[in-house]
């Protein structure tokens, strides 16, 4: 099929998408008038395709039934977004997928996530990182991915789409599902893989007995355990699979009220009112994407100081796994309708920054955010209150007396983290947000506030793989994926990898 594209108005971008059937999709805030960049779909003769037209959207994925015949079975361990995509990917060929997830079903991971959110504690198996669906699912759903392979990623939204997500989630450059529609959707991919004769094991942790009776047996096992499983990687590492230490990024989480934002991303500084919302609801209220370098301590070299899983209309979460540690990351529903708008903000880090953990050898990665997380912990209010302080006072390094209001459930506590944050990570975000201030005037506002500490953006850890094979260096029976090994970030890549790891699978049976 051929596709024509077009620079609009957002208005008559609307009028065209109400219309015709789009391709792709992306708003162009760059210049001060909006833009959309639409691609229609047009027939052999340069006919724009009508939005009702019979055309199938995609040739729908077959998930084979292995009840009777299978090819074999594939163990995984996590049912997060590569753990899932790797078992449909398995089932499409008729293998078995047997997956073990130590956390609870959505539904009643719910109750545990609703507890915490208000602030009854955390419940270390039930969370926002472990249980049905991992991280991803009551993540923002944001599903963008630097992968430049087009057909791959457009396999995983056609997935996605049809377990349920919108018709958007096909075209649109920045698809974004919502906290309030991907438990659904994850249901439903366990409920294909069940009816089709795979297993699914709730509650059910990888601990050493399973672990010896999987290295005895020698068969493939996938390896999805996300980037929050610290006990698994401590044991993981004391059985001598070879991992290695990688970089990260760790900051805090910034919102502001999300008019501000609007105005500032859609040059909308003198506009009135109706004319902010009038635009907000016809291209979705703003988001953004920042990035500088500053100077290292020394004033040797760069470091990055960059925006990260920013969440317009959203809200800040406790997204922790440790009873004596404070994460927060942010989120937001498909309308994306909360005042606020949030963002991490994160200074890169190199393996030589955890040096005062390094007795914990390739782990001081896990080390250093555990000792931040804690140190964050310290700071706020047991169990999950978390501390706080405005945005202007930590890049001038007063305390605050008050805050403004927040959307993080648990609450908020005024804190000096100009102080406490170590050094490279304080000074840096210092810094970093400075640039933000001179880049977008308005952005440094007394009415914005920074929350603690936003730790879990990456895994500081590579657990090493054959690029050829996919599996491990030490344990050619375990295939390590997602954003836990270290090859993949955030829920489109992860998905990816689950994908790939079920074909290298594959691919070494034929
Ligand atoms: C609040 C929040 C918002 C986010 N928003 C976005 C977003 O908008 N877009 C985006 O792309 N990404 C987002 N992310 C990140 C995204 O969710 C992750 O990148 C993605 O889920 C990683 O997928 P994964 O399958 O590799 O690991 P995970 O999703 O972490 O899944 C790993 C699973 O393994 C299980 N597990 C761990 N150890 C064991 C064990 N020993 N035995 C059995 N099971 C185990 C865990 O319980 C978990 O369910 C967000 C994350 C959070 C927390």
């Amino acid at each position: 099929m051929l596709e024509q594209t077009f620079i609009l108005t957002p208005e008559q971008a609307q009028q065209m998408e109400r219309t015709y059937r789009v391709v792709r999709r992306s708003v162009d805030a760059r210049q001060r008038q909006l833009r959309v960049q639409l691609s229609l779909l047009c027939d052999p003769h340069g006919q724009l395709v009508p939005l009702d037209a019979p055309i199938p959207l995609y040739e729908k994925p077959v998930f084979k039934d292995v009840h009777a015949d299978q090819k074999g079975e594939v163990v995984i361990v996590g049912a997060g977004p590569a753990g899932l995509f790797a078992a449909l990917r398995l089932l499409q060929e008729g293998y078995k997928p047997i997956l073990f997830e130590r956390g609870k079903a959505v539904s009643e991971r719910k109750v545990d996530i609703a507890r915490l959110c208000r602030n009854e504690g955390l419940n270390p198996e039930s969370n926002y990182c472990f249980g049905e669906g991992g991280a991803g699912t009551f993540s923002d759903g944001k599903l963008f991915s630097r992968s430049k392979k087009r057909g791959d990623m457009q396999r995983v939204m056609e997935w996605f789409h049809y377990f349920g997500a919108s018709d958007t989630v096909l075209y649109e450059t920045h698809a974004h599902i919502g906290s309030d529609r991907l438990p659904q959707i994850i249901r439903r991919i366990r409920e294909a893989i069940c009816e089709r004769g795979g297993e699914v094991h709730f509650s059910t942790p990888m601990d050493l007995a399973l672990w010896n009776e999987w290295k005895r047996a020698q068969r493939p096992v996938i390896l999805a355990i996300g980037h929050s499983a610290h006990d698994t990687y401590r044991m993981l590492h004391a059985e001598q699979v070879t991992m290695s230490a990688k970089g990260t990024a760790m900051g805090v989480r910034v919102e502001h009220p999300q008019e501000l934002i609007d105005r500032l991303m859609y040059h909308l500084q003198h506009a009135s009112l109706q004319e902010v919302e009038r635009v907000t609801q016809l291209v979705g209220h703003a988001a953004y994407s920042l990035v500088t370098q500053v100077k290292t301590a020394d004033g040797a070299a760069t470091r990055g100081v960059y925006s990260f899983c920013m969440c317009p209309g959203g809200h800040i979460l406790p997204a922790g796994s440790q009873a004596d540690g404070c994460v927060v990351n942010g989120m937001s529903n498909s309308l994306r309708n909360s005042p606020y708008a949030n963002s991490g903000i994160v200074v890169a880090l190199q393996p030589e920054d955890y040096a005062p953990f390094r007795k914990e050898g390739v782990l001081a990665g896990v080390a250093y955010q555990e000792a931040l997380e804690h140190l964050a912990f310290q700071h706020g209010r047991m169990p999950s209150v978390a501390p706080a302080q405005r945005l202007t006072d930590f890049v001038d390094g007063r305390s605050s007396k008050t805050l403004p209001a927040c959307s993080y459930l648990p609450g908020i506590v005024p804190s000096r983290l100009d102080e406490w944050l170590p050094v490279t990570i304080g000074k840096s975000l210092q810094q970093g947000f400075r640039d933000f201030g001179r880049k977008y005037v308005g952005y440094l506002t007394r009415e914005a506030v920074i929350v603690g500490v936003e730790s879990r953006s990456s895994s500081p850890v590579r657990i090493e793989r054959d690029r050829e094979t996919w599996q491990s260096l030490s344990h050619p029976w375990l295939y390590p994926v997602g954003e836990g090994a270290g090859y993949a970030g955030g829920i489109t890549s992860s998905a990816l990898d689950g994908i790939r790891a079920a074909e290298a699978i594959i691919q070494a049976n034929r």
